[in-house]
């Protein structure tokens, strides 16, 4: 190939597989219920392997269920460089979360194949199963196999809303294979995504180049004062665990504020003893949400908040005390893997701005194992996980182009 920046993915082709994929699991309301492990599931899963193998991928299959569909390269002794996402989606999802990711990462390959491109390195497009989460907890779980975050057994025995088993389900559908999970080696691996958050829309850029992960904090607060009654009790006598629970909601949006850009903070779940209108709250327990992409300044916002809340507690005569409940640092993705994506996206002429990934995602556990990076595309007014989520056709295949070039130029196009 003598001017390879000039190829470019069929926008129709990936949008008419998106479209096809999408009859499969129909939601209610135009999106799609296609949850991990489900007939539907392995429905999809056939159709995908029926696609890559018309292409002359063929397929390996893991014991969590994890798909890699393997397009040959000019040395079958390099690693392959990876592409991919999930297919499975949440029970009122939409049709482009993940499924993007793995039909992009095919039509990739279906570029390769038509325009007879080689490279050196073999590609393998990868369907991660449930990285959703919904139906078995947590969220990304077989790539966090993969990563090593979670032992097979412990995954195998989660169970869903019904008392069934992942290990039971995977094989009931026919999707758990022999391949020991992890066992792979990469060369890189790259996620195309959906933003699923407002900013490349609102700034009018066709690629979001994504440098980081959010990592998080979640902490869980109990301020302790003195049940008593609203009515009798003078205001000067009062220990009010409400104004502690206040007063840290404030404290926690200033510590965001003065961190940003990209800093958030929130109290979300919020239990009040003993929750009585003629009661002054006794004891508030509540969790705080931190999260940055930055490990250093993370860890100096639930700093800032042990420092400050106690003695915020102590002025008003209440007692403050908290623990760590969850944590996930944030993941750096590696910098060439990144290079490569700004670099397809200035060749191919796209405007693209740096983002952080706001939500978890496959890639983020692989960044662990292999140098990995993630290229974004708009989605419309920032929705995801709603059946109303929506992306253009060209938004679609701006990110596939951008995943295209920089898979080509890390596997070594063979001129
Ligand atoms: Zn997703």
């Amino acid at each position: 190939m003598s001017n390879i920046s000039n190829t470019r993915i069929d926008a129709d082709r990936l949008w008419d597989s998106l479209m096809e994929m999408a009859k499969i699991g129909p939601g209610i309301a135009g999106g799609n219920n296609r949850q991990t492990l489900t007939d539907e599931d392995g429905e999809g899963r056939a159709l995908f392997q029926s696609w890559c193998e018309a292409v002359g991928c063929t397929m390996g299959l893991d014991q969590m269920g994890n798909m890699f569909a393997r397009y040959e390269g000019t040395d079958p002794d390099l690693l392959p460089v990876y592409v991919g996402s999930h297919l499975d989606t949440q029970p009122t999802g939409g049709k482009y979360d993940g499924v993007l990711g793995v039909l992009g990462g095919l039509e990739v390959i279906r570029t390769m194949h038509e325009q007879g491109i080689k490279t050196k390195h073999p590609i393998v497009v990868t369907n991660w199963t449930n990285e959703e989460g919904t139906r078995y907890a947590p969220a990304m779980l077989s790539s966090g196999v993969f990563a090593g975050k979670h032992t097979q057994d412990w995954a195998y025995d989660r169970v869903d809303a019904e008392g069934k088993r992942f290990g039971d389900e995977l094989k009931r559908i026919g999707w758990r294979g022999d391949e020991e999970v992890g066992a792979r080696k990469m060369h890189a691996m790259f996620e195309l995504h959906i933003e699923q958050g407002p900013i490349l829309e609102a700034e009018g850029k066709d690629i979001g180049v994504v440098t980081h992960g959010q990592g998080l904090r979640w902490i869980e607060v109990t301020v302790t004062g003195k049940e008593s009654h609203t009515g009798s009790t003078p205001m000067h006598m009062r220990k009010n665990a409400g104004r502690g629970l206040a007063l840290i909601t404030e404290l926690v949006h200033e510590i965001a504020m003065k961190n940003q850009p990209n800093a958030v903070g929130a109290i979300g779940h919020i239990d009040v003893y003993p929750n009585s209108r003629n009661i002054i709250p006794g004891k508030v327990v509540f969790t705080v949400d931190m999260r940055t992409h930055l490990l250093d300044k993370l860890n100096d916002m639930v700093d800032e908040l042990m420092e400050k809340a106690p003695k915020l507690c102590e002025e008003i005569g209440v007692e403050f005390s908290a623990e760590i409940v969850g944590q996930f640092d944030p993941p750096a993705f590696d910098e060439d893997c990144v290079a490569a994506i700004r670099e397809g996206a200035e060749t191919m002429g796209y405007s693209h701005r740096d983002i952080i990934s706001g939500a978890g995602h496959d890639a983020c556990w692989i960044n662990d194992v292999a140098p990995t990076a993630m290229v974004m595309c708009p989605c419309v007014d920032g929705l995801s996980h709603n059946e109303a989520e929506e992306i253009s056709k060209d938004w679609a295949a701006a990110g596939a182009n951008v995943l295209m070039h920089a898979v080509l130029k890390t596997a070594q196009v063979v001129e």
